[in-house]
């Protein structure tokens, strides 16, 4: 317990960087505050046009165009950029990296040895696969340490997805994989609670206590996934009764291939987040 305080103390003391101030970085920015691990004015997000800039300034966060200069006045720099851009901004920061900072990436397809030779010798890397429910402090990340990051590196980024929500370190070989489930998943599931909505409203509900009765109902079936520890599948034959109305719908959603379709998606992302490697 004391490593954990000391280490949440030094990181509230630290400057962070976004390079590259869109989605993934606002929600993370955001939910670092929500938990208040980190200084609104410790956080600064870069992009070259102004679009975020507002986002950003209205919840007290620096914002510049300058990737060096936000880079050398940071001591924890999240590349936050598209995947195809990345290349192109390290090799501008790459002069400004020195020991003190600690680079971790959220790019998608991006492998660790990439980075590390892009950036100076010796570099502290680490790569993280988050999602955007960080925002709500109900993200689902892993991390995977570079070859150069000390055990330190590796507990601050610990310390700091956890105030995001779960997390786990990982190896490279499954980074893929969970970007296929968790960094992608959440539009799935937002998919999902829009057609139990449009379900509703066919039968009959308005459309805003439809969304209110989808969401909650996902919600409320995850906790009891991650509370009770049971088997998803155990707490789905709990709820159907025999002949009784949820098995008829459960019959349905498997001769439309619902399992498959979701198992489908996974895949699909996953090769494509290999594809752009
Ligand atoms: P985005 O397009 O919303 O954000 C990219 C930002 O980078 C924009 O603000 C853009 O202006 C800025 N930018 C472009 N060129 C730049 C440059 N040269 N220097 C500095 N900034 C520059 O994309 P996003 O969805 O936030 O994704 C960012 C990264 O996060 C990607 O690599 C993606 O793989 C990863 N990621 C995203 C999600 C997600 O759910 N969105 C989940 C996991 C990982």
């Amino acid at each position: 317990l004391m490593g954990e305080i000391s280490v949440k103390k030094d990181i509230s003391e630290m400057s962070l960087a976004f390079v590259g101030a869109g989605k993934m970085a606002q929600a993370m920015a955001k939910g670092f505050l929500a938990a208040g691990v980190v200084k609104a004015d410790h956080i600064t997000a870069t992009a070259p046009s102004c679009r975020s800039q507002d986002t950003l300034e209205g919840i007290g966060c620096q914002f510049t165009h300058n990737n060096k200069e936000a880079v050398a006045n940071s001591d924890i720099i999240f590349l936050s950029v598209k995947p195809h851009v990345l290349p192109g901004v390290l090799q501008e920061i790459a002069p400004v990296v020195t020991k003190r900072h600690l680079m971790v990436s959220v790019a998608a397809g991006v492998p660790l040895q990439f980075l590390e030779e892009k950036l100076p010798p010796k570099s502290r890397v680490i790569r993280v696969m988050p999602n955007t429910p960080c925002v709500v402090r109900q993200g689902a990340s892993v991390y995977v340490p570079g070859s150069h990051v000390e055990k330190e590196d590796s507990e601050i980024i610990k310390s700091l997805l956890s105030s995001l929500g779960y997390c786990s370190e990982s190896n490279e070989g499954m980074i893929s994989a969970v970007t296929g489930l968790a960094g992608s998943g959440p539009a799935y599931a937002f998919t999902a609670i829009d057609a139990l909505a449009d379900g509703g409203v066919k039968m009959g509900l308005p459309r805003e206590l439809s969304i209110k009765l989808a969401a909650q109902t996902l919600l409320g079936a995850s906790k009891m996934v991650l509370e009770t520890g049971k088997h998803p599948m155990q707490l789905k034959d709990d709820v159907c009764s025999p002949g009784g109305t949820t098995i008829y719908a459960i019959h349905k959603l498997e001769s439309g291939g619902f399992r498959n379709l979701l198992i489908d998606a996974v895949e699909g992302a996953c090769l494509r987040a290999d594809a752009i490697a």
